[in-house]
């Protein structure tokens, strides 16, 4: 059996799904097959669900540190957690619902089961349950394929890595009972990320982080920053610290790690390796197919074109960066390439954000690579311990940073770590986006009280001093 498409996408996840919405839109006819659930890692094994479980932990911390600041008394505030799964899980259910209504109501044909790239261009499907005619198999016919089926959990090669207790960011949503301990291996995103909603609902946390800092691809001044805000919060970290070996305890898992050359240990019941992703290629291409890679990932050029004519990639299993709204862009600009379109979306400036508490959120350069990359730069700070929304709410803790050029003054970068961080680190992805200069994105007026008020600060500290900075230097 073979039905005929415009465009086969593989994999239903914030790539694939968004690109093949903008293609039926443009008049395409299009397939999606999906072999999980629409929504991919983002909606049923990442954002969304991690998300939604920071949101009920720092509620409940909130209660604990924050109620009696403002004045209210809540008592004997406990959780349940399988109340909070169930919430997250609420969470993810009603957004993939939505998406699947939106791709019906887009005429977007879906087929659930695994795809397979053969080497005549077409798609076979291997359907989760027989169609209506009977078929378990079925062949799609192309006019071009999108492949977009995201990444998977890396496990590091090391013994016990398959010891039960261990397991990856999958396993740690599917947990029902709250894990009254935990070693966390990998301080990046995902570590961070879970380390925040654990010790939040008071587990014991220890992060192991083989290099000099946690989260190192972010600005250094918010990793030393975080480092220090964990600690406060009970969190234990090694960084430089290696992990080599994970053994079975009576106390629970330990996992022997190598910190400055000397073999140390931490234990937990739970150990949690957020080591990376991988792109998720298992079973995607038919015998024969022979398609370029680049390391592990599939080789694109810049239009998202495969070594294969009418194939294209997008999202995770490419290289670049590993996030939900950058799968999307991807897959947008793709589609547009596909109708010989020059996309409207800049890739050049994709913001990267981390739900930790402050939020932190940075996009462009930072000073230190406007440094390596000899740019003359101007930089301006606004410590948010000066804005009064953040007073109000007590989180003055945080700052913002922005870094310009020199001679046009054009933003080439910000880093925030303060409330709502990665709600307004919009501002100058959009700055960024369309060339904007300091004095521009100063020209709009910011409403009071809001945490924005500090994007103002920091970039008038660029051009002068801020307002609300006391000046460095007493003027005669
Ligand atoms: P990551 O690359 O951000 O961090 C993994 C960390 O594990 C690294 O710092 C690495 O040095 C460390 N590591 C590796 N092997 C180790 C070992 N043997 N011992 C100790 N440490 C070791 O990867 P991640 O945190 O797993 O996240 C995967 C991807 O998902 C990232 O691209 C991330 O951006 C994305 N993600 C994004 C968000 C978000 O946008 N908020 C949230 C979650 C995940």
């Amino acid at each position: 059996m073979c039905k005929k498409f415009d465009l086969v996408v593989i994999g239903a996840g914030p790539g694939g799904y968004v690109a093949a919405i903008k293609a039926a839109k443009s008049g395409m006819h299009v397939a999606v097959v999906e072999s999980i659930r629409v929504g991919g890692t983002c909606l049923n094994r990442g954002c969304i669900p991690a998300k939604a479980m920071i949101h009920a932990s720092s509620l409940y911390e909130e209660m604990h540190s924050e109620a009696e600041l403002v004045g209210l008394k809540a008592e004997n505030v406990t959780f349940d957690y399988s109340k909070i799964v169930e919430y997250k899980q609420g969470t993810t259910d009603e957004l993939v619902n939505g998406i699947e209504g939106l791709l019906e109501g887009n005429g977007i044909a879906r087929f659930d089961g695994r795809g397979t790239l053969e080497k005549d261009g077409s798609v076979t499907v291997r359907l989760k349950e027989a169609d209506d005619e009977g078929n378990e198999v079925i062949s799609l016919e192309a006019g071009k394929v999108l492949l977009a089926t995201g990444s998977v959990p890396s496990l590091i090669p090391i013994p016990g890595i398959d010891l039960k207790g261990v397991v990856t960011s999958d396993g740690v949503f599917a947990l029902s009972n709250m894990p009254e301990s935990m070693v966390i291996i990998g301080g990046g995103v995902i570590g961070v990320e879970f380390a925040t909603v654990y010790a939040n609902l008071g587990a014991k946390v220890t992060i192991v982080e083989a290099l000099p800092r946690i989260l190192q691809n972010m600005d250094k001044e918010i990793s030393q920053n975080l480092k220090m805000i964990f600690k406060k919060k009970g969190i234990d970290i090694h960084t430089g610290a290696s992990v080599k070996s994970i053994e079975k305890t009576d106390e629970g898992l330990c996992v022997n790690y190598e910190e400055k050359n000397k073999p140390a240990q931490a234990t937990g019941r739970l150990v949690i390796c957020a080591a990376g992703r991988k792109p998720n290629i298992e079973g995607l291409f038919g015998e024969g197919v022979e398609i370029e890679m680049d390391g592990k990932f599939i080789a694109v050029n810049d239009r998202f074109e495969t070594s294969i004519p009418n194939v294209y990639a997008i999202g995770d299993i490419i290289k670049g960066t590993q996030l939900a709204h950058a799968a999307s862009a991807y897959g947008i600009c793709a589609v547009d390439y596909m109708n010989e379109k020059e996309p409207e979306l800049k890739l050049s400036s994709i913001p990267g954000c981390v739900y930790t508490d402050p939020e932190i959120a940075q996009v462009g350069i930072t000073e230190a690579e406007a440094k390596e990359q000899d740019i003359s730069v101007i930089t301006g700070k606004f410590i948010m311990s000066a804005n009064g929304k953040s007073l109000i709410t007590h989180e003055e803790r945080g700052f913002v940073k922005v870094v310009a050029d020199e001679s046009t003054h054009k933003v080439l970068g910000a880093q925030m770590m303060c409330a709502r961080a990665t709600d307004m680190i919009a501002e100058f992805t959009t700055a960024i986006a369309n060339d904007m200069t300091v004095e521009q994105l100063l020209a709009g007026i910011r409403p009071h009280p809001t945490y924005n008020e500090g994007i103002a600060e920091a970039l008038e500290d660029c051009i002068g001093e801020s307002t609300h900075t006391m000046p460095k230097r007493r003027r005669k």
